[in-house]
């Protein structure tokens, strides 16, 4: 028997009788999309779309060699972990290859929330201790353990208020943060006393930490690059307080900041964890967690680690096939000239609208913050500028505490004329709502 074939209308009802309501989905009218190619997608009518949204299919939507290397891989063995197999110990030695030392030690896993689980787990054993430490507004995985760490979900609705054994720490917000770029010194150091301040009180209350979780650079908190020197003073207190820095890599990671290949060698760091996802696999589910010798020996307790689908034969195949175009087809080097060219762009745009109150990031990884006078977040501002541009083509997503943020993160193929196509629909679209305040 064929599948019906249904309409969007059709996609829709199915969902709202077959899924959660606490599913949402994408913009006032639902996008139908049925293809994607590069940095574009297509929807059932054959209409394209620029995707500046997904950070998954990294290397551009279903790239031929990554497709062949599942294929060819899937047509051959695909098992578990338990047997010796070549791909998935080479994809462990080109992974490690991209990082600093001594992280060197890999464990395979199929998201981004199940490798900050399993960093948990790993600071934990190794520190025999269970409080952490997190940055307001962060967000580090759906799972149980992983909302318990994420301000973004137990603080807003349907959240159950930060747990005893997480603790936050200021978010090191130079635009809309206590301390401010142009208007005080010393923001790195001086936001990282915040997670000092957590520490004494934890040292006070007789607890030591396990560890301090960040993403490199924020996400869901609104694109926000920290301050020069704070990941160095953070690092700084916690290890001195015996507690070990995983770097959250699940969005930023894996050169789509362009200067490097993680976002936290723009902060000049190396942490003890580092947790990696959605670019790895483009779009297959392969995430990894990259220790040291010491933290990884400290998880050998007896009991055994096991993961069913974590590393087989097709995700290392893939991952393999992942790296091998991000060398062969320069994508760090071109996110780095692609974001140069968008962040001047922007910056000429908020010389001419006075909604953009901010423009930053780093690479293929850039926010545009809305505000009103004062720096008050224009949140209805931002949604309306975000259909206004899909009704251009263009697919953005906002974010951030207020909503406020335009995300900008896109499969790392974008081309310079793609980034001319934004610029030109995005000035549009804020004159257009402009216009309508
Ligand atoms: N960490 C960060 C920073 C993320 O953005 C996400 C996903 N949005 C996760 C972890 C969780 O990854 P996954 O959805 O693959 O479980």
């Amino acid at each position: 028997a064929t599948r019906p074939r249904r309409d969007a209308a059709g996609i829709a009802a199915r969902r709202r009788t077959n899924f959660s309501r606490a599913m949402s989905i994408s913009y006032r009218e639902p996008l139908h999309i049925v293809r994607g190619e590069g940095a574009y997608l297509f929807d059932a009518s054959g209409r394209s779309w620029l995707d500046l949204v997904n950070n998954v299919c990294h290397v551009g939507h279903c790239h031929p060699r990554v497709v062949a290397a599942a294929h060819r891989q899937a047509t051959r063995l695909n098992t578990n972990t338990r047997y010796l197999h070549e791909s998935v110990v080479d994809y462990s030695r080109r992974l490690v290859q991209l990082l600093p030392d001594p992280l060197r030690v890999c464990f395979f896993v199929n998201s981004g929330s199940e490798a900050n689980d399993l960093a948990l787990r790993l600071a934990m054993a190794h520190t025999g201790a269970v409080d952490t430490l997190v940055l307001d507004h962060a967000y580090h995985g759906h799972l149980s353990s992983q909302v318990a760490l994420s301000p973004y979900k137990f603080n807003r609705a349907g959240g159950r208020g930060r747990p005893d054994t997480t603790h936050v720490c200021e978010l090191p917000d130079p635009y809309r943060g206590r301390l401010r770029a142009g208007q005080d010194d010393d923001l790195g150091p001086r936001y990282a006393d915040s997670v000092a301040e957590r520490l004494f009180a934890l040292n006070a209350a007789g607890r030591r930490p396990a560890a301090f979780f960040a993403e490199s650079l924020q996400s869901c908190g609104g694109q926000v690059v920290y301050p020069g020197g704070y990941l160095s003073s953070a690092f700084e207190h916690v290890r001195k307080a015996g507690g070990l820095c995983v770097a959250d890599e699940v969005q930023v990671g894996l050169g789509r900041v362009g200067r490097h290949v993680w976002g936290f060698e723009l902060q000049g760091v190396v942490p003890d964890i580092v947790t990696m996802g959605k670019p790895l696999g483009n779009g297959h589910p392969l995430a990894a967690v990259v220790t040291t010798p010491e933290v990884a020996q400290s998880f050998v307790t007896g009991m055994e680690w096991f993961n069913t689908f974590g590393g087989n034969p097709v995700s290392a195949e893939v991952g393999l096939a992942v790296l091998d175009v991000m060398r062969d087809e320069g994508l760090q080097a071109h996110a780095r000239r692609r974001g140069d060219q968008l962040l001047n762009g922007l910056r000429r745009l908020q010389e001419r609208h006075p909604l953009i109150g901010d423009v930053r990031g780093e690479g293929l990884f850039l926010g545009v913050e809305l505000s009103l006078e004062d720096r008050r977040p224009a949140t209805a501002q931002a949604a309306a500028v975000k259909e206004a541009a899909k009704a251009r083509g263009v697919l953005l997503s906002t974010d951030g505490p207020d909503d406020n943020v335009l995300k900008i993160k896109p499969p790392l193929v974008l081309t310079a004329a793609d980034c001319e196509l934004f610029l030109d629909v995005l000035a549009d679209a804020l004159a257009e709502v402009e216009q309508s305040v």
